[in-house]
């Protein structure tokens, strides 16, 4: 457990609360200054259709280019914005920024889609799905090309209204997945109900499935289930050939993790999506033909 890092104590779920935390005070003073100042940063990961290999969709992961604390990670700050207001207008940046970057994407890759990640108390904001609709309108974006992704444990935590909240999201045309999927307790009965697409297995299953036939078991389950219910499923953390091998022959569609590509900036992937080769994660049988 990392207790120091850039001098920055890691402020970890259970001290979040404290409201005399120096640091959780200084974080949100400094937070409007940072959406002011341009400080924060999205970087992208890409997904990996495992049956084609083409890039199905990016993923945006927040940094927060701190001028005295240097590089911030979303563990590090989020716990705390999430307790404030604050998350409503950085989560609308964040989806904002991310429309906008795969605007300008789709003009060279026109399937492009991205996938952004919102807090439990984004979807517990009844104005949440129009802050969305928002968001597609001012930047010209079609609802296809997004990706809403929201944590198991957070959908968990006030399921009613989580599913309300699910429920405008999904109407506006938006794609929601369900993430780090496997950690919480979702019933089968509530997850068929939710209005969602896509299942992402939590990487803690992944990183270690060659390794384990418990997490080969999981990771089945998981894909079964999800497959019977008509969702897609794709795992996080995938950190070596053997491993995505393996999720493939799982039956799992879209795979994405350091084996493929860290997340980079904006500038980086350009780079990347412009040199990547689909062979070098394509299925190795040859594609089923049609009737
Ligand atoms: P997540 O959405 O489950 O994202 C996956 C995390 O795993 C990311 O960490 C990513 O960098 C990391 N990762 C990706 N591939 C691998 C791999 O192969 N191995 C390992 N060990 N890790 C891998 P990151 O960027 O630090 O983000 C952590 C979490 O913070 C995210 O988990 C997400 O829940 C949250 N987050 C990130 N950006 C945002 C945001 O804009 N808004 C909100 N509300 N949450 C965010
Ligand atoms: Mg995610
Ligand atoms: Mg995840
Ligand atoms: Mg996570």
């Amino acid at each position: 457990d990392v207790a120091k890092r850039g001098g920055l104590r890691v402020v970890h779920y259970e001290e979040a609360g404290d409201p005399y935390d120096p640091n959780r005070l200084s974080l949100i003073g400094d937070l409007r200054r940072a959406i002011r100042d341009d400080e924060l940063e999205l970087h992208y990961q890409p997904k990996i259709d495992l049956r084609t290999g083409a890039v199905a969709a990016v993923e945006a992961l927040l940094r927060w280019q701190h001028p005295e604390r240097g590089r911030l990670m979303p563990d590090e700050f989020l716990p705390v914005i999430e307790q404030t207001g604050m998350i409503d207008p950085l989560t609308d940046w964040v989806i904002e920024t991310a429309l906008a970057w795969v605007g300008q994407a789709r003009t060279r890759h026109p399937q492009m889609r991205v996938a952004v990640n919102v807090s439990a108390r984004n979807l517990g904001n009844a104005d949440f799905a129009s802050h969305v609709t928002d968001a597609l309108a001012r930047t010209g974006s079609d609802p296809g090309c997004l990706t809403i992704e929201i944590t198991e444990t957070a959908l968990m935590a006030d399921p009613a209204r989580a599913t309300a909240s699910l429920m405008r999201l999904a109407k506006t045309g938006v794609l929601v997945s369900v993430d780090d999927f496997g950690q919480g307790q979702t019933s089968l009965s509530q997850l068929a109900r939710l209005p969602v697409a896509e299942v992402k297995i939590d990487k803690a299953f992944v990183m270690h499935l060659d390794q384990s036939a418990t997490d080969a078991a999981i990771v089945q389950s998981i894909t079964d289930l999800a497959h019977r219910l008509g969702l897609e499923v794709v795992a996080e953390g995938v950190e070596s050939q053997p491993i995505l091998e393996l999720l493939r022959d799982a039956g799992c569609e879209i795979a994405q993790g350091y084996h493929i590509s860290r997340p980079m900036p904006a500038a980086v992937l350009a780079r990347w999506l412009a040199d990547h080769d689909v062979e070098r994660f394509a299925s190795a049988a040859p594609a089923p033909t049609g009737p």
